[in-house]
């Protein structure tokens, strides 16, 4: 038997599939993602999934975690090197770069969604295919477009029904303070790294923000003690920093600040933020962002600022399922066709396509004779009304159709001789929503 590839996942419809891989359920997310995402003006943005490596190499920065280690990477026939994309922002980039849109506004407001790449080890809510929906706000250098994305995500998990999430804020400064900030850290691990993991001990050496990310127990003590970045921060990073505070606690958005707080992506300038939730495991971010303000200039564009955030759809499904807040979509079909008569089967085919090309939910048996039968999987289908073909009725041209929730039925008579337009005058007064 094959077997699909670790940390790979089938999302099946409810009746097959469970947990977070139930389809009705993502589909009520990408719902409510288009909502929040025409209530805001974000207009959608769609990459290719696989780009050059350089792409993401020279994007998300060459000694993060994603391109040392997590990349899918492999050579095409003429010996080109390409990625599947491990995340969104540095595609977009390359995209806004590519197609001059700088030059077409001045601020661009885009959302993407779709599958993700990572090499990492599969855990509950990590996977190495996994599902982002993100935004990204381009153009703009005024914290009001942070609280415009912080506040975009915030509402899409409230109106999804979210209670329990928490929002976590951190400056890492622009590339000044940060180098100021980078030399303090330098010498404050200098004479405790013996006494710490061997992932802080590499990461001194390549990637020394990244320290403050560790969560082996044996190294928090260090961490905690570590110099706070916001006493490093340049007035203007720590205007810009009040500027998000205030932005926020003006829309009544709470946060905590977490100095500790850094995101694993190279590209952060200035606002840092995630939104968590305690019921869902290790892995408990589900939001992650901040503001970029030179990853256009460092991919080969002008200096454009600008700041996004992603969420996973399998982390906030698991959020959504702690909570029990999630209901999924409703696929149900309107119309159960029931075939009373063997010889009536090509009317009832007909009757089935011209219903759908009416735009009306219909099914029918899957293949039993026996009525009771078909009634029975008309009740498990979710139909809504079991319409019955053939019978005496039908010589008598008129057709039963038959409430699945009163079982109350109807007789109702079509003069000429077929019924497709008596069906659609039942269905417009009841069925649509
Ligand atoms: P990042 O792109 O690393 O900033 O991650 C943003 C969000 O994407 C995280 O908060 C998660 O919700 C989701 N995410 C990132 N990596 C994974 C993964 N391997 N599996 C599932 N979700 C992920």
């Amino acid at each position: 038997m094959q077997k699909k590839i670790k940390g790979t996942n089938d999302i099946l419809p409810g009746f097959l599939g469970e947990g977070v891989f139930v389809s009705e359920f993502w589909q009520r997310i990408e719902e409510e993602i288009l909502n929040t995402a025409g209530l805001y003006s974000y207009r959608e943005i769609r990459t290719p999934i696989f780009e050059n490596t350089e792409v993401f190499v020279k994007g998300i920065g060459d000694t993060s975690d994603i391109v040392t280690k997590e990349m899918y990477t492999f050579s095409d026939r003429s010996d080109r090197s390409m990625t599947l994309r491990p995340e969104g922002t540095a595609s977009i980039v390359r995209s806004y770069i590519e197609n001059s849109i700088m030059k077409k506004e001045p601020i661009s407001r885009f959302f993407y969604g779709g599958p993700m790449f990572r090499a990492e080890r599969p855990q509950k809510g990590r996977y190495r295919q996994f599902h982002q929906f993100g935004v990204e706000c381009i153009g703009g250098d005024s914290a009001k477009y942070d609280i415009e994305v912080i506040s975009l995500f915030w509402t899409l998990l409230s109106r999804l029904g979210l209670k329990d999430m928490e929002l976590v804020i951190n400056s890492v400064g622009n590339t000044q303070s940060r180098a100021v900030y980078l030399d303090k850290l330098k010498i404050y691990f200098k004479d405790k790294l013996d006494g710490m993991c061997k992932e802080c001990k590499d990461r001194y050496e390549k990637n020394i923000l990244r320290m403050l990310d560790c969560k082996v127990d044996g190294c928090q003590d260090i961490l905690n003690a570590v110099p706070s970045i916001i006493d490093s921060l340049s007035q203007e990073s720590k205007d810009f920093f009040n500027g998000v505070k205030d932005g926020l606690e003006n829309l009544g958005i709470p946060y905590i600040i977490s100095n500790r707080l850094v995101r694993g992506l190279d590209y952060y300038t200035e606002t840092a933020f995630e939104i968590i939730h305690g019921g869902i495991g290790a892995q408990s971010t589900i939001v992650g962002g901040g503001r970029y303000n030179d990853l256009i200039l460092q991919s080969g564009g002008n200096s454009v600022p600008a700041v996004g955030a992603a969420f996973g759809i399998e982390r906030l499904l698991l959020a959504l399922l702690d909570e029990g807040v999630i209901s999924p979509v409703d696929n149900e079909p309107f119309y159960f066709i029931v075939l009373l008569d063997k010889e009536m089967e090509a009317d009832a085919q007909k009757i089935l396509y011209d219903l759908r090309l009416e735009g009306i939910p219909s099914t029918e048996s899957d293949g039993s004779r026996n009525m009771a039968k078909q009634l029975k999987s008309a009740d498990k289908s979710g139909a809504r009304f079991a319409v019955f073909i053939g019978g005496d009725e039908w010589t008598a041209s008129s057709v039963m159709v038959k409430d699945l929730k009163t079982s109350k039925q109807n007789e109702i008579s079509f003069k000429d001789s077929y019924p497709l337009s008596v069906l659609t005058s039942f269905y417009n007064k009841l069925g649509v929503k």
